[in-house]
């Protein structure tokens, strides 16, 4: 069912509380990537282009319910002013006195951004007092922090249910793409999952297994599935306590005669300064630490993108950080920018790989949430989503 979203609320004058996404990566107090910053443009522009009092709010980082200055939202202040050709200031904290007194003073088609909300502890704990607070500020809640989503948050999900709530053209591209793949993936459907750990993606996997064709698995968390298989994997990043786990992906994936892919040729070193060796995966030494799928691997992982109609991928597929085990993410993040299925990509760092390969414009779609991009695979139900009304309901 749709959600009710701001094209269907007269926001006209109102005070607008819009919850967006932008917990951007910063290095030396300067946001690196203001992708998260750019997405949100659609939704602000629109509420204050329909003069709107607009309240812009967000978290950054984990100050966990205490002022972290070097957390502050202000470089994100000054981006959004650039971009958005106004002025858009900091307030004094993220509720209280102050903050109602600059509220007080918007006008119609002034913006407005609070301090990080998780400077408030009641954020978090979504104390339905700290909520209470943020739905005084305003007349109409807005979310369109997808990334934020599978958080049930004071800011996401208990303000909500205070007053007249909506979501924004971020949060219903994202929940129309991710439906797509969820209810009707045009077939061949495959997924792509790498990244570190089996432990932080088994349940995104055990789900895939059952709704894909194919699945490749690269990266770190490939290693534990070669264990399972009884091989020997050195050194590497493995997780003996999620060995039968992954047997029991290998066998579901069987059971459906899913096509799975893993490694048989891998990048191995001593440790991670390399140097770096390439080898068939039988044939790693006790000595030795798998960061990279093997030029083969890479070729045949690319076949396969190459013949799905539907792709999906999260996670690098080895430690794309280092240019030496960066091969197999970039080969397969080709294949993905080339392919002529409908390309969807979710997680931080498989978004950073894109990015930084130049190839961001050619996929589909790109996640601006990683964990509620998984979480929405997996068929949970996302706390920020779930506390708006559906489309047609009064709800307010
Ligand atoms: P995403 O952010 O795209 O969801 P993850 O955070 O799950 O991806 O995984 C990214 C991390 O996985 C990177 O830090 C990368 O270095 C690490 N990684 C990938 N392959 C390996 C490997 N073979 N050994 C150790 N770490 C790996
Ligand atoms: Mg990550």
């Amino acid at each position: 069912m749709a959600k009710r979203l701001i094209t269907d609320a007269d926001v006209r004058g109102k005070r607008v509380l819009c919850r967006c996404d932008f917990n951007v990566p910063m290095a030396d107090g300067e946001i690196t990537d203001d992708t998260r910053i750019r997405a949100a443009l659609p939704t602000t522009t629109w509420l204050l282009d329909h003069d709107a009092r607009l309240i812009l709010c967000s978290h950054l980082g984990r100050p966990k319910g205490k002022v972290v200055k070097k957390l502050s939202l202000a470089p994100v202040a000054k981006r959004l002013s650039q971009l958005l050709d106004r002025k858009v200031p900091l307030a004094d904290g993220v509720v209280g006195k102050q903050v109602r007194k600059e509220v007080d003073k918007l006008g119609k088609g002034d913006a407005l951004l609070l301090e990080n909300l998780r400077f408030e502890p009641g954020e978090e704990a979504n104390d339905p007092a700290f909520a209470q607070k943020l739905a005084d500020l305003c007349d109409i809640y807005v979310n369109d922090a997808f990334g934020a989503a599978h958080r049930a948050h004071a800011s996401t999900e208990g303000v909500a249910r205070l007053v007249p709530s909506y979501i924004g053209f971020l949060m219903t591209k994202e929940i129309e793409t991710l439906s797509r793949l969820r209810e009707a993936p045009e077939p061949p459907y495959l997924a792509i999952v790498g990244g570190a750990k089996v432990s932080d993606k088994l349940d995104v996997l055990t789900e895939l297994v059952t709704q894909v064709d194919a699945l490749l698995i690269g990266g770190g968390m490939a290693n534990t599935f070669l264990l399972a298989q009884g091989k020997e994997v050195g050194k590497s990043l493995v997780e003996r306590d999620q060995v039968d786990n992954a047997r029991g992906v290998i066998e579901r994936a069987r059971n459906r005669e899913v096509d799975l892919g893993l490694p048989t040729d891998v990048v191995v070193a001593p440790d991670i300064d390399g140097p770096p060796t390439i080898k068939p995966v039988d044939d790693v030494r006790p000595n030795e630490a798998i960061y990279d799928i093997g030029p083969e691997t890479a070729r045949v992982f690319a076949d396969r993108i190459r013949q799905a109609r539907t792709i999906f991928w999260n996670g690098p597929l080895g430690v794309a950080e280092q240019d030496q085990f960066a091969h197999g993410t970039s080969v397969v993040a080709e294949a993905v920018a080339k392919a002529d299925g409908f390309t969807v990509i979710g997680g931080g760092d498989s978004v950073a790989a894109i990015e930084a390969l130049d190839l961001a414009d050619r996929i589909d779609h790109i996640s601006t949430g990683g964990g509620a991009s998984l979480e929405f695979l997996e068929g949970k139900t996302l706390p920020g989503v779930a506390a708006i009304p559906d489309a047609g309901e009064d709800g307010s």
